[in-house]
Protein backbone atom coordinates (compact mmCIF):
# COMPACT_ATOMS: atom_id res chain seq x y z
CA UNK A 1 0.00 0.00 0.00
CA UNK A 2 2.64 2.26 0.74
CA UNK A 3 3.94 2.06 -2.83
CA UNK A 4 0.06 2.72 -3.72
CA UNK A 5 1.02 5.95 -2.14
CA UNK A 6 4.74 6.99 -3.63
CA UNK A 7 3.01 6.50 -7.28
CA UNK A 8 0.16 8.89 -6.51
CA UNK A 9 3.08 11.67 -5.44
CA UNK A 10 5.06 10.95 -8.81
CA UNK A 11 1.72 11.04 -11.07
CA UNK A 12 0.89 14.86 -9.27
CA UNK A 13 4.55 15.90 -10.31
CA UNK A 14 4.43 14.20 -13.79
CA UNK A 15 1.22 16.30 -14.86
CA UNK A 16 2.92 19.53 -14.10
CA UNK A 17 6.06 18.40 -15.86
CA UNK A 18 4.31 17.40 -19.27
CA UNK A 19 2.63 20.47 -19.23
CA UNK A 20 5.94 22.96 -18.80
CA UNK A 21 7.29 20.32 -21.44
CA UNK A 22 4.12 21.22 -23.54
CA UNK A 23 5.24 24.91 -23.62
CA UNK A 24 8.63 23.86 -24.59
CA UNK A 25 7.20 22.41 -28.04
CA UNK A 26 4.58 25.01 -28.89
CA UNK A 27 7.89 27.28 -28.96
CA UNK A 28 9.47 24.41 -30.78
CA UNK A 29 6.77 24.21 -33.34
CA UNK A 30 6.45 27.73 -33.55
CA UNK A 31 10.05 28.89 -34.12
CA UNK A 32 11.11 30.30 -37.51
CA UNK A 33 13.49 27.60 -39.50
CA UNK A 34 15.70 28.46 -42.05
CA UNK A 35 15.56 25.92 -45.42
CA UNK A 36 19.61 23.38 -45.15
CA UNK A 37 19.22 24.04 -48.70
CA UNK A 38 18.02 27.01 -50.41
CA UNK A 39 18.14 29.71 -47.12
CA UNK A 40 14.63 30.35 -47.02
CA UNK A 41 13.07 30.84 -43.44
CA UNK A 42 9.43 29.09 -45.25
CA UNK A 43 10.84 26.27 -44.01
CA UNK A 44 8.48 23.96 -40.83
CA UNK A 45 6.91 20.57 -40.36
CA UNK A 46 4.99 19.34 -42.94
CA UNK A 47 4.12 16.42 -41.24
CA UNK A 48 4.63 14.44 -37.90
CA UNK A 49 8.32 13.36 -38.30
CA UNK A 50 8.84 15.23 -41.55
CA UNK A 51 10.02 18.92 -42.03
CA UNK A 52 10.07 21.01 -45.75
CA UNK A 53 10.71 23.76 -47.22
CA UNK A 54 8.03 25.57 -49.30
CA UNK A 55 10.42 27.18 -51.48
CA UNK A 56 12.32 24.73 -53.04
CA UNK A 57 10.32 21.34 -51.34
CA UNK A 58 13.48 20.27 -50.01
CA UNK A 59 12.63 17.62 -47.01
CA UNK A 60 14.26 16.10 -44.30
CA UNK A 61 13.01 13.48 -41.58
CA UNK A 62 13.72 14.94 -37.37
CA UNK A 63 11.61 14.25 -34.93
CA UNK A 64 8.11 15.18 -34.12
CA UNK A 65 8.62 18.43 -33.02
CA UNK A 66 12.38 19.07 -34.01
CA UNK A 67 14.87 18.74 -36.83
CA UNK A 68 18.12 16.73 -36.61
CA UNK A 69 21.05 18.03 -38.33
ZN1 LIG B 1 14.54 25.53 -49.34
Amino acid sequence: MAKVKSLKGLGAGHGIKIRKNWTKIHFQLKQERICPECGSKTFGRDAVGIWSCKKCSYKVAGTAYDIKL
